[in-house]
């Protein structure tokens, strides 16, 4: 008997070899514990069977000794397992250490036993016909070896309990029949030591145990853990899974899949049919797997999809359906495409912006470029008076009419855009392009827009494109260039670039770029022009400006006056020319010529920069001159687009003692007007009346000065007559009354040294 009982111990170690030999080759912590455990369970195992059935009672004694030893050791072992595989206490490092020292303690004690007996004692029995060893009497000893040993399964259990409760049931798995059969083990080992019984009954379930700790901790996570996983991941996943089987019907769709078509689809047999378009575009049917972008009209709405497609084959290779991964970008398509055509295009008229606009006109230049093309740029007149007289929201209106009347007439194969502000831009081909419809565009956009303070007007400007690949902004200026020759004209809407423009352009900016050091250096100088009698005394002279320039000599102030008007520079030159002339002023009348006058020039554009009353005032006092003999010419334009206080103004000069003269009289608008509505003292005939071209336009024209000049008599004005040439000119316009004559008859504009040489 005994022999069958050790063959079946032996028969109990083989798996749990080979359990520790499948643990040996994991290279983990857990994996080392156990094999330890299982090094002391199979000592364990023997040391009880060669104990009971030993023949020699020393032997038994040492048997017995090891075996409880052992046991202490496996225990010792479960714990450290235990810790390692629940993760509990694991980081209570003095749990080990202090049960490894009472362990050895134990073990000592234990085996000292055999020469001392402190512990426990054997007695030889006799159960049924087998005579066994057992345990006699029980010392102190034993009884504390004992309650170590519960104590180390006390914290096994609390460290498995503690773990159990922690998780969810679905993990509970892992743990449950390992603390199971722990438990089994323990009961049995109570039950055989409280009766005495001499054989370990729980030795059998250490294979158990052995078997299920190395598979739950080391092999795997169960299947079924794993397939509820993946289950609950597919499931649940923000990806769309639909999985179809080999005649395309659909078997399952997760529930992000079925929360899409739930309202659409009654079942999965509507989703089917969604896939099936798929199939039939993809021709998917023919390949393994594939992946594109799509969109979809689900319920009304657009989807955008990213779509991946796998087709699906068992362990055998056979083909046994397919799945269709969906995830849907709407929302970031639809981020993307606002942000995309917002930084496209101009929020209030919906148009490209400037820069995209660019963009899209360089494509459609770089797509044909065996056409010719226009680049045309628009611009209100005004603008900005729009927004000031009405407000935003009508300047806005505005805009918004040109861009609704850009995207009426312009189809297909036309870039066009806002470009900024108030200009719009077109590229377009020049075969497309007629003049007369934008006229009649802009004429009826006039009419829908006028009121009676505000003449809604739009300026065009066309430049031929002669190199596509030129910058587009480059085009837009050069169109823009050609809006600036129409001069604020109402007559005119189109004007056509060319290169003259630029290069006064150019110029112009050079001129300007210049105007700084020009001041500083007193590049510019004052001429005078003597203003006479019919008879040649000279009564006074207008003070005009030239330019010395050091690289391209006398400049005249028609190249330059009006660049610097644009520019706003121009009040800084007349500051500068008043002075000149206050100074000669006073340099003549402190010499005795106090009768001498002489006239400048104001821009109208002064009196937005400067307080022109108190700048002329302040230098007749610091160089203490008779205000009468500085005479200011300002043109009737500059008096008419003044506001009323600026008339109020004029008038203070008058008051001050300043003769106010009306430069250019009868070139304008309205001259008359002019005169009703202010008092001036001297009024300079417009040379134009006596450059008329055609013989019979001169015989009015002469009536007209004549009616002028005999007008300013009955107002009390004197009469200069500006431009006189000939001899004949000085006595038809004497015969008519006129007094004072400036023209190239008597002089041309000469430098002040030659003046006074030549006249004091
Ligand atoms: P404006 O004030 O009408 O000056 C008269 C212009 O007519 C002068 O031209 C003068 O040289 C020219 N002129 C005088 N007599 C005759 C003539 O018999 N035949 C012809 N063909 N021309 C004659 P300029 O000096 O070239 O000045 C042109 C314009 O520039 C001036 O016209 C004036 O509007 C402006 N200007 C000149 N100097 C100044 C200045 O210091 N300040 C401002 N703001 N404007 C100035
Ligand atoms: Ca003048
Ligand atoms: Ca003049």
């Amino acid at each position: 008997m005994d022999r069958i009982y050790m063959a079946l111990l032996f028969l109990m170690i083989i798996p749990i070899l080979i359990c520790m030999k499948y643990a040996r080759k994991i290279k983990s912590d857990v994996a080392s514990s156990i094999v330890r455990c299982l090094i002391f369970a199979i000592i364990t195992i023997l040391s009880n069977g060669f104990f009971a059935f030993s023949g020699n009672e020393t032997f038994a004694y040492l048997m017995e000794a090891l075996y409880l030893f052992s046991f202490d050791m496996v225990l010792i072992y479960i714990l450290q397992y235990s810790q390692q595989y629940t993760r509990v206490f694991n980081e209570v490092s003095y749990i080990r250490t202090g049960s490894f020292l009472l362990a050895y303690l134990d073990g000592i004690s234990l085996f000292a036993n055999t020469a001392f007996h402190h512990v426990f004692t054997l007695k030889n029995v006799r159960y049924v016909s087998f005579q066994m060893y057992h345990i006699g009497t029980k010392h102190i000893f034993y009884h504390l070896h004992y309650i170590f040993a519960y104590c180390l399964v006390f914290c096994i259990i609390a460290s498995f309990v503690t773990k159990i409760m922690q998780i969810p049931a679905f993990y509970r798995k892992k743990y449950v029949p390992i603390l199971a059969v722990v438990c089994v083990i323990i009961v049995l080992n109570l039950i055989c030591n409280i009766s005495g019984f001499p054989l370990d009954l729980s030795l059998p379930f250490f294979v158990f145990a052995a078997i299920l700790i190395c598979y739950l901790t080391l092999y795997r996570s169960p299947k079924e853990l794993i397939d509820k996983t993946l289950s609950i991941v597919v499931t649940e996943m923000n990806n769309m899974v639909i999985c179809f089987d080999i005649n395309n019907e659909c078997v399952y769709a997760n529930d992000r899949a079925k929360e899409l078509f739930r309202n659409s689809a009654v079942g999965l047999s509507d989703v089917s049919e969604y896939a099936k378009d798929w199939i039939e575009e993809h021709d998917i049917a023919n390949r393994d797997s594939l992946e594109w972008s799509d969109q979809k009209t689900i319920d009304d709405q657009v989807h955008y999809f990213d779509i991946e497609y796998r087709k699906l084959f068992d362990q055998k290779k056979e083909y046994i359906g397919f799945f269709l991964n969906l995830i849907d970008n709407t929302e970031k398509h639809l981020a993307l495409e606002q942000e995309r055509y917002l930084a496209n295009h101009d929020t209030l008229t919906g148009l490209y912006n400037k820069n995209y606009f660019a963009v899209r006109s360089a494509e459609i230049l770089r797509d044909h470029p065996d056409e010719e093309w226009l680049l045309l740029s628009s611009n209100i007149k005004d603008f900005k008076l729009i927004n000031d007289l009405f407000g935003m929201e009508k300047g806005n209106e505005a805009l918004k009419m040109e861009a609704d009347l850009l995207k009426e007439r312009c189809h297909e194969g036309i870039a066009y855009g806002r470009i900024g502000g108030d200009k719009f831009a077109i590229c377009m081909p020049k075969a497309r392009f007629q003049e007369q419809a934008f006229i009649d565009a802009i004429q009826a956009m006039g009419h829908a827009f006028n009121n009676d303070l505000y003449h809604l007007h739009i300026y065009i400007g066309v430049y031929e494109i002669t190199d596509i690949h030129e910058d587009i902004s480059i085009m837009c200026d050069k169109a823009n260039l050609a809006i600036k020759t129409l001069n604020e004209n109402y007559a005119r809407s189109i004007a056509y670039y060319n290169d003259t423009i630029l290069n006064d352009t150019i110029l112009e900016k050079q001129l300007v770029g210049d105007f700084d050091q020009a001041l500083d250096e007193k590049q510019f100088c004052m001429y005078l022009q003597p203003q006479m009698t019919p008879e040649g005394r000279m009564l006074g002279a207008e003070a005009l400006v030239r330019w010395q320039h050091p690289k391209r000599g006398l400049i005249f102030p028609g190249d330059f006056i009006e660049v610097f008007e644009k520019t706003g520079l121009i009040y800084r030159l007349d500051r500068f020319i008043w002075e000149l002339a206050v100074q000669k002023l006073a340099q003549w009348q402190q010499e005795g010529h106090s009768d001498l006058y002489i006239s400048v020039n104001i821009s109208t554009k002064d009196f937005y920069y400067m307080d022109v009353y108190k700048t002329i005032t302040a230098l007749v006092e610091k160089y203490r001159i008779i205000p009468s003999t500085l005479k200011l010419e300002i043109t009737e334009t500059a008096i008419m687009s003044g506001t009323a206080g600026e008339l109020e103004r004029i008038e203070q000069f008058r008051k001050y003692g300043f003769q106010v003269e009306i430069d250019d009289f009868g070139s304008g608008y309205s001259s008359f007007n002019t005169l009703k509505d202010m008092d001036v003292d001297v009024l300079k005939i417009d040379m134009g009346f006596l450059r008329t071209t055609k013989p019979e336009n001169l015989e009015k024209s002469m009536s007209i000065v004549n009616m002028i000049i005999s007008l300013s008599k009955t107002l009390g004005l004197s009469v200069v007559t500006e431009g006189v040439e000939t001899k004949e000119q000085v006595a038809k316009l004497t015969q008519m009354g006129c007094g004072v004559y400036q023209g190239y008859y008597f002089s041309k504009p000469i430098p002040v040294e030659e003046f006074e040489e030549r006249y004091l």
